[in-house]
């Protein structure tokens, strides 16, 4: 999925890894030693929360979707380059995460036809002060790249809820509790839907959205972020 760049355009703007920054030659996004250091997902991964078996701690917890993809765990490299996605030139990164995104859909659902894609959203307000929304660019490079359709705005986020990041598990579910609504329920009806975001935590986001889908009727809900964080040490009271 490389675009091939006029080649005075590419002396004069060398393209940057996507990752950490650093220039690399020619059509490449990602240097040399991004690409050996990625912290991949690998090996034996619990179906129900993404992670390698010896990062999971799902311990059993029913979500309702039915299955989470992601290439990579929240850190290192990964972690790098999604906190400065926005300051650079994130038309190359989205392309390079999507690429991502999709071969793991493929390797970890196969045969699943899904009948649409479509994103975690924002608030509005959040979208006017950033311009974009992440994961409706992942969402839609996403799409691209596998001809599944992408359907925008097909949840909304009705009101601003603190970071999720930084409050515990139970906090985060009170939180977002009636903050997603559906403006055209009958969409899901009866539909397999891939939801993608950007990087999951705890993965109540995700659940909360598929939980709305699953209520207007989607048949079946998989997730796929870009990365994910390792789970959280619990911490005894
Ligand atoms: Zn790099
Ligand atoms: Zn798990």
């Amino acid at each position: 999925m490389k675009r091939r760049k006029n080649p005075l355009l590419a002396a004069l703007f060398p393209n940057r890894c996507v990752y950490c920054d650093t220039r690399v030659q020619g059509d490449e996004l990602v240097c040399d030693v991004c690409r050996n250091n990625l912290p991949r997902i690998e090996g034996e991964i619990c179906p129900k929360c993404g992670r390698g078996k010896k990062a999971c701690a799902c311990r059993k917890k029913e979500n309702y979707f039915d299955g989470i993809a992601a290439p990579f765990y929240f850190e290192g490299n990964v972690r790098k380059g999604v906190h400065s996605f926005k300051f650079r030139n994130y038309t190359a990164g989205a392309q390079e995460y999507a690429r991502e995104m999709a071969l793991t859909v493929k390797e970890r659902f196969p045969g699943i036809a899904f009948d649409f894609i479509t994103e975690v959203p924002v608030s509005a307000k959040s979208r006017r002060a950033r311009g974009y929304n992440q994961s409706e660019l992942l969402a839609g490079r996403i799409a691209e790249i596998t001809g599944v359709q992408h359907k925008r705005g097909v949840i909304k986020k009705i009101y601003e809820t603190n970071a999720q990041h930084g409050l515990p598990g139970y906090l985060r579910r009170g939180n977002l509790a009636g903050v997603y609504d559906l403006p055209e329920p009958d969409a899901v009806k009866e539909k397999t839907v891939l939801l993608c975001d950007d990087i999951s935590t705890s993965g109540e986001t995700l659940n909360e959205c598929a939980k709305m889908l699953w209520l207007y009727g989607a048949r079946s809900v998989y997730c796929v972020t870009l990365a994910l964080t390792k789970a959280e040490k619990r911490v005894k009271k």
